[in-house]
């Protein structure tokens, strides 16, 4: 109980001083900002290799994972805001309408002020360091709170924040769910937060009950539909690139494949080829093939690979917290492993007869974050892309679609709200007021009581 006290008040001081800092508009100027994220990339850089040792003490990624999926993809982040900053701050004239004739028309995008940044433990570095390059862009000041799974980076960022940034304009907390509770007790001006749809509910009613806007970057089941015409040797390694990265720990992992009846058998052929390509023949003694983050999780994924037939692998071994590239089939609709989002590196596959067969059996479920189609043939990915809901994804890949920065990158419905990455990050930690300057030369006096007949010209002009 005194704890909690002294972390409200802890939490409260933090946000007032940044308030305070806001108002002084030390966030606002393009150098201020443009310096602040170059000031950030240099820390990362001076600190590399030891976020590359906290990303391998939390979760086993490799140096060529941390750096492709978390420590390269902040940096090109952070380029792409510093080199167009100055065009994304700049004031947007939009045309008038006739009624307002010689009136200028523009939007300035002014930060959201005071910012919360709630992140989680799969990719800790990069889906914190990404938003928070998005609220130094947009003038902002940001409270971080990464997630305690992932100790080690978190604790490593929290140090990297203390040591680059005055704490009255970016601060960051470690702790758990209970900290998240006690932060979102405090109003904000925007919440940023990823994780799963359960706590997102959570967070959203949390903000709901403020009016504070918020952000929410979530999970679900990504389905994959692969047809018969695809190469099934380029499908299986580009499926096993996405599902295995980050041990299958990934929001837009590949969650399921749904395939076209009769090309199951050679699909599973060809991925325990790639599997045996990319890992060897025992993957679990691979140093490049990740773990599973805590033993919560590792029991629970080893729970839904019993609930189903094993197709390839299945194997687990607790001592080093890895599991076996994993494929399920036969698999049934009421399955364990179609009830929850996976998150580990299991792949069920699930045939269908038609492709309406498919899209129906995504339809009927939440909407995705992501959706995969590999296909030759044109009708059927736009078939697809015109009926199903989702937030992004690829055709003939996977997980790739958000490397670039010019597609905003976000869920939709149970899969989340919102967006960010390049543009998207700026618009997303900005709000676009719209003005109207008036010209004082003259007046159109048809807008003025008395009106008489003035409604004949009204309709001419608004029709
Ligand atoms: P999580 O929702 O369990 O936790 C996220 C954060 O919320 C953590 O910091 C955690 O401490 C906190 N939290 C947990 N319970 C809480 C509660 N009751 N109240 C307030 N805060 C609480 O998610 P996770 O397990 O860390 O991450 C996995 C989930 O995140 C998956 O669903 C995954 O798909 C999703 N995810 C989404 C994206 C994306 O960009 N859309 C990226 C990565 C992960």
């Amino acid at each position: 109980m005194n704890d909690n006290i002294a972390g409200m008040d802890q939490y409260s001081t933090a946000l007032e001083r940044q308030k305070e800092y806001f108002r002084s508009g030390r966030t606002l100027p393009y150098d201020e900002r443009k310096r602040n994220l170059l000031k950030l990339k240099t820390a990362l850089k001076s600190h590399e290799n030891e976020i590359i040792g906290a990303l391998n003490a939390d979760l086993g990624k490799s140096a060529f994972e941390a750096y492709t999926t978390e420590i390269g993809i902040v940096y090109e982040e952070i380029n792409y805001l510093v080199k167009n900053l100055r065009r994304l701050m700049a004031k947007r004239r939009e045309p008038s309408p006739i009624t307002v004739f010689k009136a200028t028309s523009y939007t300035i995008s002014e930060p959201m002020g005071n910012t919360l940044i709630l992140s989680p433990w799969n990719y800790p570095l990069q889906l914190t360091m990404v938003p928070l390059a998005g609220a130094i862009a947009g003038g902002n000041t940001a409270i971080v709170k990464p997630s305690r799974y992932s100790a080690a980076t978190s604790a490593l960022m929290k140090r990297i924040i203390g040591e680059t940034f005055d704490p009255e304009y970016i601060t960051a907390f470690e702790g758990g769910h209970e900290t998240n509770t006690a932060l979102l007790e405090l109003k904000y001006d925007f919440v940023f937060f990823t994780g799963s749809p359960n706590v997102g509910r959570i967070v959203a009613e949390k903000c709901g009950s403020k009016l504070t806007p918020c952000t929410l970057e979530l999970g679900g089941k990504s389905p994959v539909i692969i047809d018969g015409t695809v190469d099934m040797k380029l499908t299986s390694r580009r499926l096993a690139w996405g599902k295995l990265l980050n041990a299958g720990q990934t929001c837009v992992a590949p969650d399921y494949v749904l395939v076209k009846e009769g090309y199951q058998d050679r699909l599973i052929e060809e991925l325990g080829k790639r599997f045996r390509e990319m890992f060897g023949n025992d993957p679990m003694s691979s140093s490049e093939f990740p773990k599973i983050v805590n033993e919560k999780h590792f029991s629970r994924v080893n729970g839904l690979i019993a609930g189903s037939a094993v197709a390839i692998g299945g194997k687990s071994d607790s001592s080093t917290m890895k599991i076996e590239p994993t494929v399920l089939y036969p698999v049934k609709e009421t399955d364990p492993v179609m009830q929850e989002e996976i998150f580990g590196p299991v792949l069920p596959i699930i045939t269908y007869r038609t492709l309406d067969e498919a899209i129906d059996f995504i339809r009927m479920r939440e909407k995705p974050l992501a959706l995969y189609i590999f296909s030759k043939d044109k009708a059927s990915i736009e078939r697809v892309h015109s009926l199903v809901s989702f937030g992004g994804g690829c055709v003939n890949d996977t997980v790739i679609h958000l490397t670039n920065p010019r597609l905003p990158f976000g869920g939709v419905g149970n899969s989340g709200m919102g967006s960010y990455h390049g543009d998207e990050s700026f618009r997303t930690f900005t709000h676009r007021k719209s003005v109207m300057k008036e010209t004082i030369l003259f007046d159109l006096p048809i807008r003025f009581a008395p009106f008489k007949d003035k409604i004949k010209l009204v309709r001419l002009l608004m029709k």
